[in-house]
C-alpha cells in the first residue's frame, strides 16, 4: 500500500470500526478473489460504481478496500465526482451504465445526495441503477424518512462501513443489479421473439389472404371454363344456336312434361333452298357465314324462352316449340319465310328467287304416354320435303296428330 492510500485508510479510519477496514485491507484480503484480480479491465468488462462524495479520502479508501475484487469474473471499475453536480454529469454524460453509485447526503447543500437520487430515477428515469447512500450526517437525513421518500437500495451510515461491510454492501448491490440487467435483457428478447411471431402470423396472414385469393381465382377460372365448356357441350360452333345433342336433351325434359300437362308440342324443320349451289357459287365460307345470317335470323323471329332452335344438320334448323298449337307454329313459320326475304342475302343459283330462301315443314302433336317420340319429327320431316316439293320458299303443315283443341 503506498503512502496515499495508507492516508486515506487512516483517515477513514479515524471511527473506531473501520480499523478493522484498513488492517484487512493489508493483511486479510479474500484469497479467491485476489487470484481473480484483472486491473486492466475495459469499462465494458467491468462493473461500474461511481462513488459521488466531497470527501476525497473517502473515494481513495472505498477504491482502497474494493479494488482487487471481481464479481462474476469482472473487475469493479471506480469513477468519481465531488458534487451533486459532478456527480450528475458522470451518470448522465459519461458512464449512464453505471451499476451502483455510493452517494454522499451533504455536499454543495446539505440535501445535494437527495437531490442526485431523485434526478437519478426521475428525471433519467433510471431503476436499473443501485444507489447506496452513505452520510456522515445523519441528523440532516434521517435513515426511517430518507429509505420511505427516496428510491435508494441501502442506507449507510459512513462510521459503519468496514472494509468488510462495504464488500459485501457493494456485492449485494451489483447482484440486485446484475438481475435487474439479465430480467431487462431477457424483457429485450421476449419483446424481440414476440415481434417476430407477430411479422410472422402477419407474413402467414398475408399469405393466407393470396392463397384465398388465388383460390377464389381458381375457383372463379374454373367456373368459367365449366361454363364454356357447358356451351361448347351444348352449342352449334358455327351457327352459335342449340347444338343437336342439346336439342334432344331438351326434347326428353319437355317431352314427359307436356305428356302430363297434355299440352300441344309444335315443331318447324327448316332447310336453306339451293344451299348446294350457293355454296358452289360463293364459296364455302360465304355458305357459313349464310348460316350464321340465317340463325340470328331465327333467334329475332322466335321469342320466347321456352322455343328452342337448334341447327338439326348440315343447312337444316329445327324448331322446337312447347305449348304451341299447329297454327301458332305455321305462323311462326310464315314469319321466319318473310324474315329470310328481307335478309335479302343474293343467291344467284337459285332457281326461284334472287335471294336466300328456305323451305319450311311444320308439325304438332300432343304428346301421349304410349306414342314414340320420333312421330313428330318424322310428321315435320314429311311436309319440309312436301314444300320442296311444291316449289320451295314455303312452308308445309300436316294434319294434326292426333287433333289438338288448344289454341296458340
Ligand atoms: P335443296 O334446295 O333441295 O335443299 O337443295 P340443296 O342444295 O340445299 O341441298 P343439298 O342437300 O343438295 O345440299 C346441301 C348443301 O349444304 C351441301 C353442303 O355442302 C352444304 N352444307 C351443309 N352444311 C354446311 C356448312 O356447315 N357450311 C356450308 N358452307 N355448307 C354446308
Ligand atoms: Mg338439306
Ligand atoms: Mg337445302
Amino acid at each position: 500500500m503506498n503512502s496515499v492510500n495508507r492516508r486515506a485508510t487512516d483517515k477513514l479510519i479515524s471511527g473506531d470500526d473501520l480499523v478493522e477496514f484498513a488492517e484487512e485491507e493489508d493483511g486479510d484480503r479474500p484469497v479467491g478473489s485476489e487470484a481473480a484480480i484483472s486491473p486492466q479491465s475495459t469499462p465494458s468488462e467491468g462493473w461500474k460504481i461511481a462513488i459521488i462524495d466531497d470527501e476525497p479520502d473517502v473515494h481513495r479508501a472505498t477504491q482502497l478496500a474494493l479494488q482487487n475484487f471481481q464479481f462474476e469474473g469482472k473487475s469493479l471499475l471506480f469513477f468519481s465526482a465531488y458534487s451533486g453536480e459532478e456527480g450528475k454529469h458522470l451518470i448522465t454524460s459519461i458512464h449512464p451504465d453505471t451499476a451502483l453509485v455510493f452517494l454522499d447526503v451533504v455536499m454543495e447543500t446539505h440535501d445535494a445526495g437527495l437531490r442526485m437520487v431523485q434526478y437519478i430515477r426521475n428525471e433519467l428515469k433510471n431503476q436499473k441503477i443501485r444507489i447506496i447512500l452513505r452520510t456522515g450526517h445523519p441528523g440532516e437525513a434521517p435513515e426511517e424518512s430518507v429509505i420511505l421518500d427516496y428510491d435508494i437500495n441501502d442506507y449507510k451510515l459512513k462510521v459503519e462501513l468496514t472494509r468488510q461491510k462495504l464488500l459485501t454492501t457493494a456485492i449485494a448491490a451489483l447482484r440486485a443489479y446484475r438481475d435487474i440487467i439479465t430480467i431487462e435483457q431477457q424483457r429485450i428478447e421476449l419483446n424481440e421473439t414476440l415481434e417476430q411471431l407477430k411479422q410472422s402470423q402477419q407474413s402467414l396472414q398475408e399469405y393466407m389472404h393470396t392463397l384465398e385469393v388465388m383460390v377464389a381465382d381458381r375457383t372463379a377460372a374454373l367456373s368459367e371454363a365449366n361454363q364454356q365448356l357447358q356451351r361448347l357441350a351444348t352449342l352449334d360452333g358455327l351457327t352459335l344456336v342449340a347444338n343437336r345433342h342439346r336439342f334432344d336433351e331438351y326434347w326428353q325434359e319437355q317431352w314427359p312434361i307436356l305428356t302430363q300437362q297434355q299440352q300441344p308440342l309444335a315443331l318447324i324443320l327448316m332447310d336453306v333452298d339451293y344451299f348446294k349451289q350457293y355454296n358452289d357459287h360463293y364459296g364455302h365460307l360465304a355458305g357459313d357465314d349464310c348460316l350464321k345470317q340465317l340463325a340470328r335470323c331465327l333467334e329475332t323471329t322466335i321469342k320466347r324462352p321456352t322455343d328452342l332452335i337448334a341447327r338439326y344438320g348440315g343447312e337444316e334448323f329445327v324448331i322446337m316449340l312447347p305449348h304451341t298449337t299447329l297454327a301458332g307454329a305455321a305462323r311462326l313459320a310464315q314469319r321466319i319465310l318473310d324474315a329470310v326475304y328481307r335478309l335479302n342475302i343474293p343467291h344467284a343459283q337459285s332457281a326461284i328467287s334472287d335471294r336466300i330462301t328456305v323451305s319450311l315443314g311444320v308439325a304438332c302433336l300432343v304428346p301421349q304416354v304410349d306414342m314414340a317420340i320420333a312421330t313428330l319429327i318424322t310428321s315435320a320431316d314429311k311436309m319440309l320435303y312436301q314444300a320442296k316439293a311444291e316449289g320451295r320458299n314455303r312452308y308445309c303443315v300436316s294434319q294434326p296428330i292426333p287433333p289438338v283443341s288448344t289454341q296458340a
